[in-house]
C-alpha cells in the first residue's frame, strides 16, 4: 500500500520500514483531516437540511481513519522497528515517534470494536438527552444516560490499562499523556485553597469594579474588524488560516497551511468575541507553529490538550487581559467603537475586562475563579468514575462543592451539573487539562518574561514577535517529541508548580482590588 520513495532515503531496511510506517500514518491523518473539513463546514456554512447526509459522511470517514490507524501492518512495523532499530536507535525524534505511535496504536487496538461502537452510539444519544435535560433543567432525564456513559468509560479504562491502576489515569492519558490523577491532586489542592482565599478577599474588598462598559452596543461589523486586527497583531497567520462564525467557538487545524478559527459576535458582550478569538488564535498559532513536514507523525502533532490550552490561555489572559496590552491596543478599540468608548479611559476598560465575580457558569468565569470550576469537576468526575458518588447524588454534590469553593449555590441543575457537554460526550478526564493549561501558561509567561527582562514594553508596543518566537522555539517545534510535563519543564528550567499562576493572580488582582497578599 505504501509507495516507495527515492532510493537515497533507504539507507537501510530500518529506514525503509520507518518510511513505510510514516506513510501509513500520514494517510490515516489525511483521512481524519478530511473529516475535520466536513465538521468545520457543518458548524459554519452547511444548511440545516444537510445534517443527515453529513453525519453519514463523517461517520464513514471516521471509520476509515480508524481502520487505517489500527492496520495490523502498523503493529508489524512497530514490532520490527522496536526490536531492532539499527542506526535509527540514537535518533531522538525516531525514538519518540515510535513510542507515541505505540501508545496510540495500543490504545486503539485494545478497545474491542463492540465497545467503540457502543460508546459512539450511547454518547450520540446521551448528548441529545443532555440537550433536552439542560433545556428543561431536569437532571432526572439525563441521569440514566450518564450512568450508561460511566459504565462504558469504566470498561474502556479497564481495556486500555489491562485492569491495572486507577481507571481515571487510563482516561486522562488519552488527553494528557504521562500524567496521573494523584500528581494533579498534589498540584491542584494547594492551588484551590489559595484561590479560594483570593476570591474571599476580593468579595469583601471595598473596591467595586463594574463591567457595565462591556454590555454597551458594540457593533458586530466593528467587532469583526477589531478581533481580526488583534489576531493578526499577535501573530495568527491569515495566509494559513481564517476566522468564521459558529454557535460554539473552536479552532480546527486541517493540516499544514490551513487552520480555521470560529467565533460568535454578540453586540452587548464585548468579551465574548474578542477574548474568544485571542483564545482560539492561541490554539491556532500553536498549530501553525508545528513542523509542517512532520504532518501525520507524532513529532508534527501538539503535545497534549494541557499544552494546547497553555497556548490559548497565554494569549487570551496573560497577554490579552494585561494592562500593557490595552495601553497599546485601546486607541484601536476607541477608533472602531467611537461612541461606546467615548467616555471610557483605558484604566476603566482594563478594570472592566478583569472584573472578578463568582458565577455558576464555567465558560463565563473570570481568570481568578475559573480554576475553581475545574477543581470541582475534577473531584466529582473521579468520584463518579470510582462509584464513590452515585449518579443520583450528583446535583446535590455539585451544589455543595460550589458552596464550599465559590460560596454560591446554583438554584437549578441547568446552572449546575447540566451546564457542560463533556460528560454526555464521554469526555471524562478532560476537564483537568483546562487548569493545567492555565498553570503551564503562567509558568511559560514567567520564563519568557525572565528571558526578555520584561515583556510589558514589547506588549505595549504591540510587538509580539519575540514572545511568539520564544514559544515556537521552546514548545511548538517539538510537537510530541517529549511528554507534556517534560516539554514544559525543559522550557522553564525547573519543575512545574502553581506558584507562578498564584503570583500572577495575586499581583494583578491584588492591585486591581487593593488587597494585600497574606504572608
Ligand atoms: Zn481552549
Amino acid at each position: 500500500m505504501a509507495t516507495r520513495l527515492s532510493e537515497d532515503f533507504m539507507t537501510s531496511t530500518h529506514s525503509a520500514k520507518y518510511h513505510e510506517l510514516s506513510l501509513l500514518l500520514r494517510e490515516a491523518e489525511l483521512l481524519s483531516s478530511c473529516g475535520s473539513v466536513l465538521s468545520w463546514d457543518e458548524q459554519t456554512y452547511m444548511p440545516k437540511g444537510g445534517a443527515e447526509h453529513r453525519a453519514a459522511q463523517c461517520s464513514l470517514i471516521a471509520g476509515l481513519a480508524h481502520e487505517r490507524r489500527t492496520d495490523p501492518r502498523i503493529g508489524e512495523l512497530l514490532g520490527e522497528l522496536q526490536s531492532s532499530a539499527g542506526d535509527l536507535a540514537d535518533n531522538e525524534e525516531f525514538v519518540a515517534n515510535i513510542r507515541e505511535v505505540r501508545r496510540s496504536y495500543d490504545r486503539y487496538t485494545k478497545l474491542p470494536k463492540r465497545l467503540v461502537e457502543e460508546i459512539s452510539r450511547v454518547t450520540t444519544l446521551s448528548q441529545q438527552a443532555w440537550v433536552d435535560a439542560r433545556a428543561k433543567s431536569r437532571f432526572d432525564l439525563f441521569r440514566p444516560w450518564l450512568e450508561q456513559v460511566l459504565a462504558l468509560k469504566r470498561e474502556e479504562a479497564a481495556a486500555v490499562s489491562n485492569g491495572q491502576g486507577d481507571p481515571y489515569d487510563a482516561l486522562l492519558d488519552d488527553y494528557e499523556p504521562a500524567t496521573t490523577a494523584a500528581e494533579l491532586e498534589q498540584i491542584f489542592q494547594p492551588l484551590a485553597s489559595q484561590l479560594s482565599e483570593l476570591v474571599a478577599a476580593i468579595s469583601v474588598s471595598e473596591q467595586v469594579i463594574s463591567a457595565e462598559i462591556l454590555e454597551r452596543a458594540f457593533a458586530r461589523s466593528a467587532q469583526k474588524t477589531v478581533v481580526e486586527q488583534a489576531a493578526k497583531k499577535i501573530g495568527f497567520d491569515f495566509h494559513r488560516g481564517r476566522i468564521d462564525e459558529s454557535a460554539h467557538p473552536f479552532c480546527s487545524s486541517f493540516g499544514p497551511g490551513d487552520c480555521r478559527l470560529t467565533t460568535r459576535y454578540q453586540e452587548e458582550a464585548f468579551n465574548s468575541a474578542f477574548f474568544g478569538v485571542l483564545h482560539e488564535a492561541g490554539h491556532g498559532m500553536y498549530e501553525q507553529g508545528l513542523p509542517a513536514d512532520k504532518f501525520g507523525l507524532p513529532s508534527g502533532q501538539a503535545a497534549s490538550l494541557g499544552v494546547h490550552e497553555s497556548q490559548s490561555r497565554l494569549w487570551e489572559n496573560l497577554v490579552g487581559r494585561s494592562m500593557a496590552f490595552w495601553k497599546g491596543f485601546f486607541p484601536t478599540a476607541q477608533v472602531n467603537f467611537p461612541e461606546v468608548l467615548a467616555d471610557v479611559t483605558c484604566e476603566q476598560f482594563y478594570a472592566a475586562i478583569n472584573q472578578v465575580q463568582p458565577s455558576f457558569i464555567r465558560v463565563e468565569a473570570d481568570e481568578v475563579t475559573y480554576n475553581l470550576h475545574i477543581m470541582i469537576r475534577f473531584e466529582l468526575e473521579r468520584e463518579l468514575l470510582s462509584g464513590n458518588l452515585p449518579v443520583m447524588d450528583l446535583p446535590e454534590a455539585w451544589n455543595d462543592r460550589y458552596d464550599t469553593y465559590l460560596h454560591i449555590r446554583p438554584a437549578s441543575d441547568r446552572e449546575g451539573c447540566l451546564q457542560d457537554i463533556h460528560w454526555s460526550a464521554g469526555l471524562l478526564g478532560y476537564f483537568p487539562t483546562y487548569a493545567l493549561g492555565n498553570l503551564y501558561a503562567a509558568e511559560l509567561m514567567a520564563a519568557a518574561s525572565a528571558h526578555f527582562g520584561s515583556l510589558d514594553q514589547l506588549i505595549e508596543q504591540q510587538d509580539f514577535a519575540a514572545l511568539l518566537d520564544w514559544l515556537r522555539t521552546h514548545i511548538h517545534q517539538y510537537g510530541r517529541r517529549y511528554a507534556p510535563r517534560k516539554l514544559i519543564e525543559q522550557a522553564i528550567g525547573h519543575p512545574v508548580s502553581s506558584q507562578p499562576l498564584l503570583d500572577h493572580l495575586w499581583t494583578k488582582f491584588g492591585t486591581l482590588y487593593q488587597i494585600p497578599r497574606p504572608v
